[in-house]
Parts: structure tokens; C-alpha cells; sequence
């Protein structure tokens, strides 16, 4: 059988935070021990509020970062050394899509110059190749011929973030990192864009770890869904399952927040703020604000394991243990 196109396993990132001036440094685990298959051709969805940890996993699964523990296999080989010639070779691959499209152009350089960049850069085919290749992606992310030779300021947003696609597909990569790719877009453009993600990766083959604040939009795009909390993964499972009946206390006020046209009421009100990281609770992290934590919550952290209906959960209150019964 196939590698899977991206397997992360164990993934831990650790930074060192000063509290107030004269304080002693406090480890912060951005990102605690997640582990994540992708497979080519597919989305993986990972959500959960600001600071959580999903943006630093996108960094770490391209090699943006070197974890301190853990690994990612792409296309089932360990990532080369970054900076190496085979860890560029491997990044023509492997492309980012960041959630401000004019942060992401360079403001001096026409938009055609700026999709054809990663070919120039990878040496892909000649300089006729190059062009007929810009033209492509043009046509493909919805712009139009006469855009190749406009700047970045003389393009719409929704535009904009169709020209970073363009260049981020240039290589033909086998996985796409989206990094709120619609969160700074105009309401009335998010739908187009996540509507031409959907077909780009029907017709390129692309394989998508879409990572938004947005249960909605990561509903809309992906195959699974990841649901993080400081710096942990609490569940995983198929799209519907999760937003329909999701396990973990923190999904279901996750999904209870969004509005839907007909529910009154049947809120989670979640008490209190996301926890300082470098203060992590005791056992489950959650305890603190989870409305039906029990007293092993405080003391034990529940791992992420796998229920009978497939789903992967990190709560005591979602399997049948012995443990659960005795809190
Ligand atoms: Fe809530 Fe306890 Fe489950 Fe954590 S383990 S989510 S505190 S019930």
C-alpha cells in the first residue's frame, strides 16, 4: 500500500516565554505531541481558536520549523535538512497560502512576473513553457490574461488571493498548506474562494491542510476534520460527524457558536478566556472551562483515542472506561 502523501507524528514545539520584565522564562508548548495523516488528494481541516497551535503544525509540516520531538514523512521519506538542495527540490511540492494575499505579493512586481517566480526559481521547462504555464493559472484560478500585467494594488482581494493560488500551484505541488486562506477576504468573496479551492483540487489533484478559525469554511472544503485546543488535537473525525453531533465539550461550543438560522438557545457558553500556554492546566487543559469536567479532569489528561464509531476524541467523558466511571 501507498505512503500517505503527509504523516506527522508526535509533533512538538517548544518556545521559551518571559512573564514581565525581570520574570524567568516559561516553556510554551505551541504545538504538544500532534500527529496528522493526509492523503494525496484530500483535505484535512484543522480548527480552533487563535493561538491554538494550528498555524505553527502548518509551519512544522513544511519544515518551515524544526520540531523538538516528533516527525513528518512526505510521500513516506523523512524531510531533507532545510536548506538543503533536496529540501528546495522537496518545497516545489509543498506550497503555503497565507491569509493576506497583499502580504503575500510583492508589491513592485506584475502579477504574470509573480506566478511565473516559482518556475524560474525551479528551473521548471523553457521560457516559452514558463509563459504558456502562467496562462494556464490564470485562466485556472478565474483571472484573466490582461491581469499578468497588473500590480498587486490595481487587483480586488478576492482577486488578489486568486493570483497567490495561481503562483502557489506554479510547481504542481502534491500538498497546498492554506493558512486562513479566507479570513481577511471580503464575506461576499469568501464563498468564490473556497469554491475555486474545491475545483482547483478536483483538477490538479491537490492535496489541502486548510487551517481556518472557521468551522463553517473547513466544513465546506475538507474531507476530515482536526479540532485543536492549546496545542492538542481533542478530535478528529468526518466533516458531518463533527459539526453534527461533535464528542468533545470544546467542539460542541465551538460548533453551538455558529449561527443557524432556526436554533434558539442550546449555547455552550465556555467560562473564561483560552488559558496563558505557559500556564497549561493540569489534565485535561480544557478543565477550566469545560462545562461538564469532573474531578479526573483536573488530575489526568485524557489521551486521543479512537471511539467505535472511528472518530478520535480526547475526552473521558466520550469512551466507556473504567476511569470515566470511577471520577
Ligand atoms: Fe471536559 Fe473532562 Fe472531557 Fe476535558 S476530559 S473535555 S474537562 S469532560
Amino acid at each position: 500500500m501507498d505512503a500517505p502523501l503527509l504523516q506527522a507524528e508526535g509533533l512538538v514545539r517548544r518556545y521559551w516565554m518571559r512573564r514581565g520584565l525581570f520574570g524567568r522564562p516559561a516553556e510554551v508548548r505551541a504545538v504538544d505531541g500532534v500527529s496528522l495523516t493526509l492523503e494525496r488528494g484530500r483535505t484535512l481541516g484543522l480548527v480552533g481558536e487563535s493561538g491554538c497551535g494550528k498555524s505553527t503544525t502548518g509551519r512544522l509540516v513544511l519544515g518551515l520549523e524544526t520540531p523538538d520531538e516528533g516527525r513528518v514523512a512526505f510521500q513516506g521519506s523523512a524531510l531533507p535538512a532545510p536548506g538543503s538542495r533536496a529540501w528546495r527540490a522537496q518545497r516545489a511540492r509543498m506550497q503555503m497560502v497565507f491569509q493576506d494575499p497583499l502580504g503575500a505579493l510583492d508589491r513592485r512586481l506584475p502579477i504574470g512576473a509573480q506566478v511565473r517566480e516559482p518556475l524560474d526559481i525551479h528551473a521548471v521547462g523553457d521560457a516559452g513553457a514558463r509563459d504558456a504555464r502562467v496562462m494556464e493559472l490564470l485562466r485556472a484560478t478565474g483571472l484573466r490574461p490582461e491581469h499578468a500585467e497588473r500590480y498587486p494594488h490595481e487587483l480586488s482581494g478576492g482577486q488578489r488571493q486568486r493570483a497567490v493560488l495561481a503562483r502557489a500551484l506554479a510547481t504542481d505541488p502534491a500538498l497546498l498548506v492554506c493558512d486562513e486562506p479566507i479570513s481577511a477576504l471580503d464575506v461576499s468573496i469568501q464563498a468564490q474562494v473556497m469554491n475555486l479551492l474545491v475545483e482547483l483540487q478536483q483538477r490538479f489533484g491537490t492535496a489541502i491542510l486548510f487551517i481556518s478559525h472557521d468551522l463553517r469554511a473547513v466544513r465546506q472544503v475538507s474531507h476530515r476534520v482536526a479540532v485543536m485546543y492549546l496545542g492538542r488535537i481533542v478530535e478528529e473525525g468526518e466533516p458531518d460527524e463533527v459539526l453534527h453531533a461533535p464528542a468533545h465539550p470544546y467542539a460542541q461550543a465551538l460548533v453551538s457558536a455558529i449561527p443557524h438560522p432556526g436554533r434558539r438557545g442550546n449555547r455552550v457558553l465556555l467560562q473564561g478566556d483560552p488559558p496563558n500556554p505557559a500556564d497549561r492546566p493540569s489534565g485535561c487543559a480544557f478543565h477550566p472551562r469545560c462545562p461538564v469536567a469532573t474531578a479526573l479532569c483536573a488530575r489526568e489528561a485524557p489521551e486521543l483515542k479512537r471511539r467505535g464509531d472511528g472518530r478520535l476524541v480526547a475526552c473521558h467523558l466520550a469512551h466507556d472506561t473504567p476511569l470515566a466511571k470511577a471520577a
